[in-house]
């Protein structure tokens, strides 16, 4: 969609015609945005809706990008997303013409609703820029939508986060897009999540890992600490004596669901060591060295 084809009819003599009229503009950065570049300003609008004479079309397929935490998007839940959808403009139905107004034949493609110019051996039609590809002009534009036929609207729209979504996870919402013009079906909203990091859990496939400090005194003599999972439950970890930085303690089925099946979450350890000892903890420490023969 939106895209690459150009559907190339065979042309006149010594050439090709380019009909851009007949491709389907429906994403962002479809052939208006091509228009605009080549044709500049004006023809952004017209390129927004060649062939708009014809049967009904689909609205605006909407893509957007959406940030959501870490635990949302592990567990799956809600978010709000704010889009901008370009759609018919209710107050002409996107005739471009004010209620009321009159229509006459566009003086400047004589109703074609496209022009054409040669260059070279080609000659390529493109939307009218005067009547935006209508063939007609009102005799007053429309007050809403200044003659475009359409309007850019925002909406609020809840999504669902499936659990265990992950950066790229893409979900497609139907007929949350633009509302179809002339009665046509509405576009699609296709959303792309990206999963912002979180302080404590990293993600590997569906185990989360989380890095947890040990003193010294924890390490060396073992403990027991309590650790909080994903759901925001407390677990209480054993240290056994001896434990080095970088140890994986498994913590089962408290990873990130998926189906019936629910990954780990993973404890790893580092060691914090003293710093700016006072001179009775240096003595101390300097005994402990000699005696278990810890060459410093
Ligand atoms: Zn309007
Ligand atoms: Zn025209």
């Amino acid at each position: 969609r939106g895209g690459s084809s150009s559907g190339g009819a065979p042309g006149g003599p010594g050439g090709q015609t380019f009909d851009f009229s007949n491709i389907d503009i429906g994403g962002i950065g479809g052939f208006g945005d091509i228009f605009s570049s080549i044709f500049g300003g004006a023809a952004g609008a017209a390129g927004a809706r060649p062939g708009a004479r014809g049967a009904a079309e689909s609205g605006q397929t909407v893509e957007t990008n959406v940030e959501i935490p870490f635990r949302t998007a592990a567990l799956g839940g809600k978010v709000p997303v704010e889009l901008e959808v370009t759609e018919e403009c209710g107050t002409c139905r996107g005739t471009g013409g004010a209620p009321g107004a009159s229509v006459k034949t566009c003086p400047e493609c004589t109703g074609r609703g496209t022009i054409s110019f040669g260059q070279g051996g080609f000659a390529v039609n493109r939307p009218c820029p005067m009547c935006l590809g209508r063939g007609q002009i009102p005799s007053e534009p429309c007050p809403t939508c200044r003659g475009a036929g359409q309007v850019r609207t925002r909406r609020k729209v809840l999504v669902t986060v499936p659990e265990g979504a992950d950066t790229g996870t893409r979900v497609r919402l139907k007929g949350q897009g633009g509302k179809g013009p002339k009665g046509g079906p509405p576009g699609d909203l296709v959303i792309t999540f990206s999963v912002t990091p979180d302080r404590f859990f990293k993600r590997e496939g569906l185990d989360v890992v989380a890095t947890v400090p040990l003193n010294v005194a924890q390490a060396t003599l073992g403990s027991k600490i309590s650790v909080k999972t994903l759901d925001g439950k407390k677990v209480a970890v054993r240290i056994p004596p001896g434990t080095a930085s970088g140890r994986r303690f498994r913590i089962r089925a408290q990873g990130i669901p998926k189906g019936e099946h629910r990954g780990d979450m993973i404890v790893e350890t580092t060691i914090t060591v003293p710093e700016g000892l006072t001179d009775e903890q240096r003595a101390l420490m300097e005994r402990f060295a000699e005696a278990t023969n810890l060459r410093h």
